[in-house]
């Protein structure tokens, strides 16, 4: 048998969760492939004159509940199946958090750090030429996910207006607050995941005092949580990027690692020159160590939160981990075979479709905003947020707790139960 892609292991989580709720074999056949998989050339004439042909992708996984919704990723590693497999997960996320919204994910084979920002441009905005007419607040609409960002959301947005020939800010979320985007979006993911580790937090009778935390990834997800938890007194001892990581017992300033990032781009150099000096690097029984991000992995800590990439803990490391509670904020950290290891061993695993589930929440209060033209202050939103987070987290944990059955197949049987119900209810 080949390696098993992220798309087989999405699809072993929906059979997993239709066997519980004994999902007629009619809805299960349509759950078991996108609705409309679109493949787009995208040519950039660049900066030297020359013309370079991208590849881009929007996957439309399911609408029953709504029109499609999810993410656009630039990385060089996109890949068809992994479009499915993100979409998937789009579908299972919005039902988590009971949005009226289906699932959609989108990509572009690309390194964007190789691209100049007006390349980067024409390439965003061929992206929507390629494909508008699949798009709209009404059909599918986009967002920032991996190396995408609200520039370029905006960039889309004014293209798609452009086009169509009419303002439509609901198109596309995750835009600057200029545009139309809502407050808080920028750090929705993390804040949601803050809400539901404080209710797992609650459950497991723990203080954020002295509660050590790793964070693999530091982008839109990572940075974030890694800021917000450091706020609430949480200890961060390690974070990474995609160069590589540092760990330090004493407690990591994450401001001080952004500001460090921001300058040189690796947090690998963080201790350089800031709370951990060159000669502690060197004497690695200092408090101080760089690490890989397989290593940050399996540190001796109390939350592990994998925020970067799918497929971090596997069948090969999960039995090295050692931290008692995983916040996957990432999509697809964690694959299939390696779920029964982390339940084997007691670790409670807080599946991604739950706990990042915040960007997307305030995408829909963006959209929602856009759609009345009436706009809400952050604190609003924030309300909205934590008792959406919070009822997702009961529900589901009540689930878990009844069937005893991880969280992950609890969060997988609430959402495919709503998302045939919508199928059911349409004919
Ligand atoms: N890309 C984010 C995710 O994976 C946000 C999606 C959205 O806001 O539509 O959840």
């Amino acid at each position: 048998m080949g390696e098993q892609t992220a798309f087989d292991f999405a699809l072993s989580q929906l059979d997993t969760a239709a066997k519980i709720l004994q999902l007629p074999e009619n809805l299960l056949a349509q759950l078991r492939a996108p609705y409309r998989l679109l493949t787009v050339s995208i040519p950039v004439v660049m900066d030297n004159g020359t013309t370079k042909v991208f590849t881009g992708y929007r996957s439309q996984y399911n609408h029953a509940r709504g029109p499609f919704k999810g993410g656009i990723r630039y990385h060089p590693q996109v890949n068809e199946d992994e479009v499915k497999a993100l979409s998937f997960w789009m579908t299972m996320k919005c039902a988590v958090v009971n949005l009226p919204l289906g699932g959609g994910k989108g990509g572009i084979i690309v390194n964007p750090k190789e691209l100049s920002a007006d390349e980067l441009e024409r390439l965003s905005r061929g992206y929507v030429l390629q494909l508008y007419k699949y798009l709209g607040p009404d059909q599918d609409i986009p967002a920032p996910d991996v190396y995408t960002n609200s520039q370029i959301m905006a960039w889309m947005l004014d293209e798609y207006e452009k086009l169509v020939g009419h303002h439509a800010p609901g198109m596309i979320t995750g835009k600057p607050l200029s545009l139309g985007g809502s407050a808080g979006r920028s750090f929705a993911t993390a804040m949601g995941g803050v809400y539901v580790l404080e209710e797992v937090m609650a459950k497991l009778g723990k203080k954020p005092k002295n509660t050590t935390v790793a964070i693999q990834g530091f982008g839109n997800a990572g940075s974030f949580a890694a800021k917000l938890l450091f706020e609430r007194g949480y200890k961060i001892v390690a974070v990474s990027d995609s160069q590589g990581g540092v760990y330090n017992i004493d407690g990591i300033d994450p401001v001080k690692a952004e500001g460090i990032k921001k300058q040189g781009g690796m947090l690998g150099c963080y201790c350089l020159g800031t709370v951990c000096s060159t000669e502690e690097m060197k004497n690695l029984d200092g408090p101080c160590h760089p690490v890989t991000n397989e290593e940050l992995l399996e540190l001796d800590v109390d939350v592990l939160i994998p925020a970067a990439l799918e497929n971090q803990i596997t069948k090969e490391n999960a039995d090295r981990i050692k931290a008692p509670v995983i916040l996957e904020l990432a999509n697809g950290p964690t694959t299939p075979d390696a779920d029964p290891i982390l339940f084997g061993k007691n670790v409670l695993v807080v599946p991604d479709i739950l706990s990042n589930a915040g960007g997307v929440t305030v995408s829909y209060f963006e959209q929602v905003q856009n759609a009345s033209n009436y706009y809400w202050t952050e604190a609003e939103v924030l309300i909205k947020l934590e008792k959406i987070m919070k009822d997702a987290f009961h529900a589901i944990w009540e689930m878990k707790e009844r069937h005893q059955i991880p969280m992950r197949t609890a969060a997988f049987v609430v959402a495919i139960g709503r998302v045939a119900q919508a199928m059911k209810d349409r004919g």
